[in-house]
């Protein structure tokens, strides 16, 4: 089972203000803020703040959640300096388990983009 907050959790640290954070957007379910070490011009995560650990743990109840995720991210990357699709836009990335590169175990979306280069691929 997984609680709502997890002690131990750096981004739950975050969401509750415990740690400090260049905040991107919050509202009752959600909360985005600037990477801390960006590998593109506009780099932001957006991060459920119930404690989920990863995409390994989602289930049908999760599905409006991470549609709103998806739907809030285009909106901040704008906000954030992303350019207009179709020539600008951005890249999501949400890393899943070791094996995945994930390094922090409380579900984060990537958001990356701006003027290139910055990435491959
Ligand atoms: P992961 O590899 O788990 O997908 O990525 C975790 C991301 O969280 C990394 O890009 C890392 O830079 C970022 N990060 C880790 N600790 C902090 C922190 O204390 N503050 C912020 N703003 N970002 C962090
Ligand atoms: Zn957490």
């Amino acid at each position: 089972t997984m609680s709502a907050h997890d002690p131990d959790c750096i981004f739950c640290k975050i969401i509750a203000g415990q740690i400090p954070s260049r905040k991107v957007h919050e509202d009752d379910e959600l909360y985005a803020f600037h990477d801390i070490a960006p590998w593109a011009p506009v780099h932001f995560l957006i991060v459920p703040k119930q404690h989920i650990p990863s995409m390994a743990q989602l289930t049908v109840e999760h599905e409006r959640l991470l549609g709103r995720i998806m739907v809030l991210a285009p909106k901040l990357a704008m906000e954030q300096g992303c350019n207009p699709y179709p020539e600008g836009g951005f890249r999501i990335v949400c890393n899943t388990g070791t094996e995945g590169g994930q390094e922090v175990h409380h579900l984060h979306v990537h958001v990356m983009g701006g003027p290139r280069p910055w990435a491959r691929g």
